[in-house]
């Protein structure tokens, strides 16, 4: 049977973290049997979490755990993570005495059962159903919070029960969201050393270089094998990206303006928009990432041109200038995205760029051009092989139908809606911007 390799490794490279979960791996009766002495040294106040999908994947660990109590929620429609399904799961477990949880399931179950469980304040086992996304190993969950995607605290698992068949066997479709959300691995490496060199924002080479190192593993298992035997190394790789998010003390290590347009489009617009796709908050989170992470690198490799471009002709000013316009960003704010206005204003606390703070970056691009140019380079193509694995392997069968006009409006306004250098900010201080959007057909 396949094992985990790289999670336990980066957790030795790592061990001063705690809490630090556990990773068990095991045929699906192996952890039957670890699951049911829990359940016995817990006197079966023990909770299931699982949705009809999850449990039928699963139903040697359903059946373990049968002496406690359960909550089994719909497999379809798609449960959305919002706050008031997780904060009703907290209430029940608490009044039903649990002292523990064990989650069967992806990231929304995960995601629910993370905040839930430290809400109830019980101890969480996590059974991945399925390498979908990164969520098992890290402290926060992504919920819905008052109409838009938010990370709050929660309760890190004290061990990952993690079966081989049923991740293999997961639908194709999740195993492709994990993939996906692993290419943004490879974005944000780029992207965090950049906001380094640039900002003197605090970077750490070791998880930059993990996050993206496990990425490009499980996407080279995926080109060379297929997706089916590319699962486990996928969860593997997931577990890694969880962790250096705690590590690190923030998401930085893992999600970049990928992760923010995919935010953007989950709350955005209403898909009902009689095309027959549902609407993006019906996606799962790495599907939404794959998408925002197809248009990232074709706008990342024009950006790259354009510094290539300029070795000597020095940067272009069409319009207005970039400290003029980061100046008045508020002001200027359509309104389509007047929704938005406050999570931005929340977002975007630093000074506004005068024309010394545009003169700073620019002296800085000069000065660490090669270097930029290397990452870049080396990072896009990582990117663009990953995206081309997933499209052979059938993603774009299960991708968001995303309207052009909001991939523009969401590269457009990513610098506002997260406070995260990427290579859109650069290619905005260095007056690129419209030229940007008029290739991607997006102004
Ligand atoms: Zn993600």
């Amino acid at each position: 049977m396949e094992h985990l390799r790289l999670y336990p490794r980066y957790r030795r490279v790592t061990r001063r973290l705690a809490p630090s979960p556990k990773v068990v791996t095991g045929s699906p009766s192996e952890l039957a049997r670890l699951l049911r002495s829990t359940a016995r040294a817990l006197d079966g106040r023990i909770r299931l979490l699982a949705d009809e999908n999850t449990a039928a994947a699963a139903p040697e660990l359903v059946d373990a755990i049968a002496g406690g109590s359960a909550t089994i929620l719909p497999g379809s429609p798609v449960v959305v993570p919002d706050i008031d399904i997780a904060e009703r799961i907290a209430r029940e477990a608490a009044e039903a005495g649990s002292r523990a949880m064990v989650v069967i399931g992806g990231g929304t179950l995960t995601d629910i059962g993370k905040y839930a469980a430290e809400q109830a304040d019980l101890e969480l086992l996590c059974v991945p159903s399925a390498a979908s996304v990164d969520a098992y190993t890290s402290a926060r969950s992504a919920l819905r919070i008052a109409g838009y995607h938010r990370t709050p605290t929660s309760r890190v698992p004290s061990v990952i029960l993690a079966s081989p068949p049923v991740v293999a066997e997961a639908p194709r479709a999740l195993t492709l969201a994990g993939l996906g959300d692993l290419v943004a691995k490879v974005i944000a490496r780029l992207d965090w050393q950049l906001g380094a060199l640039m900002t003197d924002e605090a970077f750490s080479a070791r998880e930059a270089e993990w996050c993206a190192g496990v990425a490009r593993h499980a996407l080279a298992r995926l080109r060379r094998e297929g997706l089916r035997r590319a699962a486990f190394a996928a969860l593997d790789a997931l577990l890694v990206t969880g962790r250096a998010m705690r590590v690190f003390g923030s998401s930085r290590p893992a999600a970049s303006a990928e992760h923010t347009m995919a935010h953007l489009w989950e709350v955005a617009f209403d898909a009902g928009d009689g095309t027959g796709h549902s609407a993006p908050a019906g996606h799962y989170h790495g599907l939404l990432v794959a998408r925002a992470a197809g248009s990232v690198v074709a706008a990342y490799r024009w950006i790259l041109g354009r510094i290539l471009a300029s070795a000597s002709a020095g940067p272009s000013l069409p319009g207005e200038a970039p400290h003029e316009l980061d100046c008045r960003w508020q002001e200027l704010v359509p309104r389509d995205m007047q929704p938005f206005l406050g999570k931005m204003q929340e977002e975007t606390t630093r000074a506004p760029l005068d024309a010394r703070a545009i003169a700073d970056r620019r002296a800085r691009l000069a000065a660490h051009r090669e270097t930029i140019i290397t990452l870049a380079d080396r990072a896009i193509t990582d990117a663009e092989r990953g995206l081309d694995a997933l499209v052979r392997a059938g993603i774009e069968d299960h991708l968001p139908q995303i309207p052009a006009h909001w991939v523009g409006r969401s590269i457009q306004w990513v610098r506002y809606l997260r406070g995260r250098y990427s290579m859109f900010n650069l290619a905005f201080e260095m007056g690129w911007e419209p030229e940007l959007l008029a290739f991607l057909g997006a102004s």
